[in-house]
């Protein structure tokens, strides 16, 4: 039987002991920068294979830096514990990995400095997080902005954005929200990047639109140019472009590469998944599993069988 392991203050725990106290900052006022890991689970190798594990300790540590949060354990030492605990907890399916620089003092007062500071990491199973083919709507919430809550760094505190925008999108009816920037320009969902084709170019919003610069989006570029020879542009993208786009598609660590069918009750393109979107989620799906010898460096082998 799989049993899920943490790590909290320094140690590596069973999940049903790692427990935080009610007064804990981050708790209280979303003090928290965190990350979501991949593992994905191939069965032929009996090995779950996590995706880009260092960039997202990277990550979590620029995240950290924004908030002038101290991380205690290196980028490497964190990948061996994440490592470690995938091994322990036993999963033979897909999971999620949480990590989180938090403040974890329990203490009275809003502010970033003169609270202690953890790191903890937590898994989970974690099945497909959108339906295959995505249906979604523009967001009558506009996504933060940099002047407010940077969103390229990872805050706890900001998903209640995301959240708003999600609820929204769901109870409407829809799959996923799409949401404007102050600007008015397309962001991003609600927790993925967004893409368009048009006339056979790679097209996405910039860094500087108020997205997450995130992990899949960066692989999916990659794949995009080296493996399809595809142009690729980064530039504001308005609303109305995305519904004469002939192609558009959400990437995320939860989201993987989920196509967009429909923005906004028109149908995107033919309605259908496009080709280029087609070749790409082929290829990246390849690459996650560990299946491929080329982009083999993505994938951190854990549950090595030989080691069990
Ligand atoms: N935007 C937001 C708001 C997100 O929460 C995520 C998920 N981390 C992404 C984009 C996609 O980033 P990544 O591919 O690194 O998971």
């Amino acid at each position: 039987m799989p049993t899920p392991y943490a790590y909290l203050r320094g140690e590596i725990v069973p999940l049903a002991d790692a427990k935080i106290g009610v007064m804990t900052h981050a708790f209280n006022y979303g003090t928290a920068v965190f990350e979501g890991i991949r593992g994905n689970w191939n069965e032929e190798k009996q090995q779950t294979f996590l995706f880009r594990i260092r960039e997202h300790f990277e990550r979590l540590a620029q995240s950290a830096k924004i908030l002038r949060f101290e991380m205690a354990d290196s980028v490497d030492r964190l990948c061996d514990i994440a490592v470690e605990l995938v091994d322990r907890s036993g999963y033979s399916e897909d999971i999620y990995l949480r990590p989180m620089v938090y403040l974890s003092g329990e203490v009275l007062g809003v502010r970033l400095h003169n609270v202690e500071c953890d790191t903890l990491i937590f898994l989970s199973p974690f099945p497909a997080y959108l339906p295959e083919v995505a249906r979604c709507h523009t967001s009558t919430w506009r996504r933060v902005n940099d002047t407010g809550i940077p969103p390229r760094a990872k805050v706890t505190g900001i998903y209640v954005n995301s959240a708003l925008a999600k609820t929204e999108a769901n109870l409407n009816g829809f799959d996923e929200a799409i949401m404007l920037n102050e600007d008015g320009h397309v962001s991003e969902g609600s927790g993925e990047n967004i893409f368009m084709v048009r006339k056979g170019k790679l097209i996405a919003p910039t860094p500087a639109d108020n997205i997450l610069e995130g992990i899949t989006a960066a692989s999916v570029v990659e794949l995009a140019r080296k493996e399809l020879g595809l142009e690729y542009v980064e530039r504001q993208i308005d609303r109305s472009e995305l519904y004469i786009a002939d192609e558009v598609f959400m990437t995320g660590t939860a989201a993987h590469l989920t196509p967009v069918v429909e923005v906004d009750r028109r149908p995107v393109g033919t309605g259908q998944v496009g080709p280029i979107t087609r070749s790409l989620s082929d290829l990246f799906y390849e690459c996650i599993r560990g299946n491929s010898e080329k982009y083999q460096h993505w994938c951190t082998p854990a549950r090595v069988p030989a080691v069990r």
